[in-house]
């Protein structure tokens, strides 16, 4: 049964502390996946927006950088305590705009809360050093200090979390913040921004801005304003943002794509591996950046684990993600539905086989079906490109070396796994997989508590844990006489 969204939300851009609707500017279509029909209209930001948003975030800097980290780590905890309580709207509009089955919104926008309270207590913990001099007349400091004004870009696939990564760091370490966030789901963020607003964030201290995302990114970053850059999304636009932020030498963190290799050892226990590994890779109908993508399994389990794993994903139900009978719902997007498909019609063309899956599903909304690939000839695009999307690839292996020789062939390293009740493997794996995240009998990594980030082509600094501040920090070193 279907449960009534609320209505979906009137969209704005948030600017200097004012809110500019879309009656007073060029608009976009906001689509709802599961029907493909437009729910809202987006305002797209105008070059006078830009220009006031950086002004703001210049002002807004100067004064939030002042308010004292007791009383911004008081704000994000109230922001997290207004974020639980509004959680079931938040939700429902998530699903409404992004498609993922309700479910996961709830623990999506639950994780916003633990990041702001997280954020709040690091914040207060920015801790400078002092530092043994060579000569007792002189003292020498360290101090950390905000780098500055921030512009971020999120993605569509996190509408919440990717948003609040970046809002909380910025805004815990007392830097100002202009955000883009994806022009397909722009109601969450705006919800998590109103939620900082009513916790006593300074206004001018966030902006949020829609519209031509190429021409928004390369004003803001061109800004003397802006001292650093925080993007999630692919690795082609992420390489786009990296260039222009050199431009500027300005600090940058990049979150990008990944294709995580997942070991399943002899020494496994499978029904676990098989359980956990179909909930982890069909979340979010597999748009997820450290989505399980390439099963590398032990040839003795090989034929088992594939019939459990396929058995499992032929069974998911699919269907609107606010029925809460849904385990899969449909992609955010035609242009991710279309991406996928290419990548299957590829690979069936090469002579792979499609376990259960490999089609998209007929009728409004941009519904695939769960795919299971095996068979796949080494030239296989989905073996070398990552598919943010419903589909697994299968693959044996003899020897853990080959394992660990497959796992880290290609650019990639945002996340791996590994299921293996063996120690020495264990920690062979955890030695010698190039990622930046690692989940061994379980893929719980991303976590207010630990640090999310990739190696290599998926990128540089992490958020979250104690690292997500430091990357909204820089150090000053003071020596006195
Ligand atoms: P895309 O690169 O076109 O867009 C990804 C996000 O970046 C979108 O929200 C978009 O608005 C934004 N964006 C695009 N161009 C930009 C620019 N010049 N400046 C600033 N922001 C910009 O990709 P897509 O078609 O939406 O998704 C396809 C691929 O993106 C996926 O296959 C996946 O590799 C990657 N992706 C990764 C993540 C992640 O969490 N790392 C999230 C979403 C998409």
């Amino acid at each position: 049964m279907i449960i009534e969204a609320p209505s979906y939300a009137q969209l704005y851009l948030f600017i200097g502390g004012e809110r500019i609707d879309a009656r007073a500017r060029e608009r976009l279509s906001v689509i709802n996946p599961a029907t493909g029909e437009r729910i809202g209209d987006l305002p797209v930001a105008t070059d006078g927006d830009l220009q006031r948003a950086l002004a703001a975030a210049e002002r807004g800097f100067a004064r939030w950088r002042s308010v004292s980290a007791f009383d911004r780590a008081r704000i994000l905890h109230g922001a997290a305590v207004l974020v639980r309580e509004r959680a079931e709207n938040i939700a429902r509009t998530m699903t409404t705009e992004q498609g993922k089955v309700l479910v996961e919104s709830r623990a999506e926008v639950v994780a916003c809360a633990e990041l702001f309270d997280w954020v709040a207590e690091e914040g207060r913990r920015a801790y400078g050093r002092v530092v043994p001099s060579r000569s007792p007349a002189i003292r020498q400091l360290v101090l950390r200090e905000p780098v500055g004004p921030v512009a971020a870009f999120t993605p569509w696939n996190f509408p919440a979390i990717t948003p609040a990564r970046k809002l909380a760091g910025a805004l815990g370490a007392g830097c100002s913040i202009v955000i883009k966030p994806a022009e397909e789901t722009p109601a969450t963020a705006l919800a998590l921004l109103e939620a900082l607003l009513d916790a006593g964030v300074e206004p001018e201290a966030v902006s949020m801005l829609f519209g031509d995302p190429a021409h928004i990114s390369k004003t803001l970053i061109a800004s003397p304003i802006i001292r650093k850059v925080s993007f999630t999304g692919s690795i082609a636009v992420g390489k786009q943002l990296a260039h222009l932020a050199a431009d500027g030498t300005k600090r940058m963190t990049l979150e990008l794509g990944g294709h995580a290799p997942v070991i399943v050892s002899e020494h496994a226990d499978l029904a676990r591996a098989v359980n956990m590994s179909v909930a982890a890779k069909y979340r979010n109908a597999g748009q997820v950046c450290v989505s399980p993508s390439r099963f590398i399994v032990h040839r003795s389990i090989y034929d088992a684990f594939v019939d459990r794993f396929t058995a499992k994903a032929a069974g998911l139900r699919i269907g609107n993600g606010l029925d809460e009978q849904t385990q899969m719902a449909s992609l955010a997007n035609e242009r991710r539905r279309s991406g996928i498909d290419a990548l299957v019609r590829d690979a069936l063309e090469r002579g792979a086989t499609a376990r259960t899956g490999g089609s998209a599903i007929d009728g409004p909304g941009f519904f695939y079906q769960a795919t299971v690939l095996t068979d796949l000839p080494a030239d296989t695009r989905v073996l070398h490109e990552e598919p943010f999307g419903p589909v697994a690839t299968i693959t044996a292996f003899d020897a853990l070396d080959e394992a660990i020789g497959e796992a880290n062939r290609l650019p990639y390293g945002l996340s791996a796994y590994a299921f293996t009740q063996d120690l020495a493997e264990s920690i062979a794996i955890s030695e010698r997989v190039e990622t930046g995240m690692l989940g061994i009998n379980h893929f719980g990594i991303a976590l207010a508590e630990l640090p999310f980030g990739g190696v290599k082509a998926s990128g540089y600094g992490s958020e979250g844990g104690t690292e997500g501040l430091d990357s909204y920090t820089v150090t000053k070193s003071v020596t006195m006489a």
